[in-house]
């Protein structure tokens, strides 16, 4: 006797492998199962891929979903759907699972991990040598993360300001290599570690700051950005550059750290002058109108997921990852990160480096800028700081980061197999997907079946015994499954390490429909 097979969907039947992926992240999102999946639902589902619908990427794409939307309740069907997939480079690399972090729900997990283990930690203070930063909320906490695909995740207070301080200081060393090039602006700031504290009072033996993050290079890189123009333009020019490397104008600027800042500036006004006795400046520098101008760079204001931006912008080699504008040359990147793998944590820095291994600045408003490069970039905000003035969360967050992930500079040297890394998460996650797919199907699980066949498993993988999504099926009575497999053209006749097929599992556990259904595909 022959059951009749469950029609197959001529659309499914001819699409390629690529719209396989495709069809099953549309069913998956179709939640009322009619042909079509609403805008919000396939924003929701590509935010666990770090794909935000204000990406500037997919700005086409929204707007023609929300058109569509608009004139159909109902929401987009399939073929405006592939389409429109199909024209996004980014979209279709994510549902390929190309993106740098594959697995950026499982990642982000690790994350938020790190961050409640971080945030037991209320030690330090803050700083309390500028009256508007002694009066921040300490518990503040938040972690931003961008990557070189521009996903991204936000976690605690992201949507806080908090000012740049001292993560101004690699920015302004970009803007001023970019203008001048490795050579010239050398010529006024050495690259080595000073080992001493960011405001102290020394220079190295030729009378230059000892390099461009800790607060005389900075003082001298702001003497060198665009030292032609107006303060005004200089300053606007600052600021652009920030818009450029977050891709967002919601940059500000706190005048009243400034004033502040201005006003307790004794310390960065004596080493504006011990530099100017050493004759480090160009010639015809005005030390007040460099001094301000550095104070306001410091004072600028933004939001981690910014920051974050920033960071990834460095870690992609100068382009902004979500706008795909090239804001500084690779060359000056490379050298701003050395600097931040030498010198970004003050007279941690060294520490840092040894232990944690990837590049990083600290600020005294409790900012950490941190790149990976090639991967992403970080925002880690917390206010209190150590004695050296590096954010203790902030650290402690890069230690747990680093324990965790196979980030370091030299982690590749080493076989490190408690170490993950998530860039090839992708192929031990084909493990757990394939895990995953059986195990939905022995539990009749059909979405979870075609959101892992959306990201390109093979739906006839076996398991380490050999047994198939259609085994497994077949043996726990899932009907609905095995129709659904047969209706996907999955291999009717696979065997396991002993032998048996679906078809025996089937007669096994007595479930006459599979039976059936299984012998006429088989027939066929
Ligand atoms: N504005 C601060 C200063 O110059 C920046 C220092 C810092 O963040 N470490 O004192």
């Amino acid at each position: 006797m022959k059951t009749k097979l469950t029609k197959p969907n001529p659309k499914v039947q001819h699409i390629g492998f690529k719209n396989l992926a495709l069809k099953g992240f549309f069913d998956a999102i179709d939640i009322n199962k009619e042909g079509y999946v609403s805008p919000q639902n396939f924003w929701n589902e590509l935010k666990t891929y770090g794909i935000l619908e204000t990406d500037v990427r997919l700005k086409d794409i929204r707007s023609t979903f929300n058109k569509a939307y608009l004139q159909n309740k109902k929401g987009i069907d399939f073929e405006l759907f592939s389409e429109s997939i199909d024209q996004s480079v980014l979209l279709t690399k994510t549902l390929r699972g190309e993106l740098v972090i594959p697995d950026f729900k499982g990642f982000c997990n690790e994350i938020i991990d790190i961050y409640g283990e971080v945030e037991q930690n209320m030690g330090g203070a803050v700083a309390n040598y500028i009256p508007q930063l002694a009066r921040v909320n300490p518990e503040q906490f938040a972690v931003s993360i961008c990557t070189i695909d521009g996903q991204r995740f936000d976690y605690g207070d992201f949507n806080k300001n908090f000012c740049l301080q001292s993560t101004c200081k690699p920015i302004n060393y970009c803007i001023a290599h970019e203008e001048l090039g490795e050579e010239k602006i050398h010529k006024h700031i050495g690259r080595e570690p000073s080992g001493r504290s960011f405001n102290e009072m020394a220079l190295n033996n030729d009378g230059l700051p000892h390099n461009p993050l800790i607060n005389s290079g900075a003082i001298m890189c702001s003497s060198l950005i665009d030292r032609k123009s107006a303060i005004a333009d200089r300053f606007d020019m600052v600021m652009n550059t920030w818009s450029e490397l977050t891709g967002d104008d919601d940059i500000s600027f706190n005048n009243s750290v400034y004033l502040s800042e201005r006003q307790t500036a004794d310390r960065n006004f004596a080493l504006a002058y011990f530099m100017s006795e050493k004759k480090a400046f160009p010639e015809n520098t005005n030390l007040i109108e460099t001094l301000e101008f550095y104070f306001q760079c410091c004072s600028i204001e933004l939001k981690s997921s910014s920051m974050a931006s920033a960071a990834a912008t460095l870690a992609n080699g100068g382009v902004n990852p979500s706008s795909g504008k090239k804001v500084f040359s690779a060359s000056t990147a490379k050298n701003c990160l050395s600097l931040m793998n030498s010198c970004g944590m003050y007279d941690f820095s060294g520490e840092y480096a040894f232990k944690i291994g990837f590049p990083a600045k600290s600020g005294v408003s409790g900012a950490m800028l941190i790149v990976i490069p090639n991967v992403m970039g970080i925002c880690v905000w917390s206010p209190n700081l150590d004695e050296l003035g590096n954010s203790v969360r902030g650290v402690e967050f890069s230690k747990r980061l680093g324990e965790r992930f196979n980030f370091h500079n030299y982690d590749s040297l080493i076989n490190n197999d408690e170490k993950i890394d998530p860039r090839k998460k992708k192929y031990e996650n084909k493990i757990d997907n394939v895990i995953g797919l059986i195990y939905a199907a022995s539990h009749g699980d059909i979405d979870e079946i075609k959101k892992i066949e959306a990201k390109g498993i093979d739906l006839n993988s076996a398991d380490y015994d050999g047994r198939t999504a259609l085994h497994l099926a077949a043996s726990e009575g899932q009907q609905e499954v095995v129709d659904y497999l047969i209706q996907r053209n999955v291999k009717g006749d696979l065997k396991d390490r002993w032998g048996g097929t679906p078809i025996k599992d089937a007669k096994r556990g007595k479930h006459t429909g599979i039976i059936n259904v299984l012998s006429a595909y088989l027939n066929e």
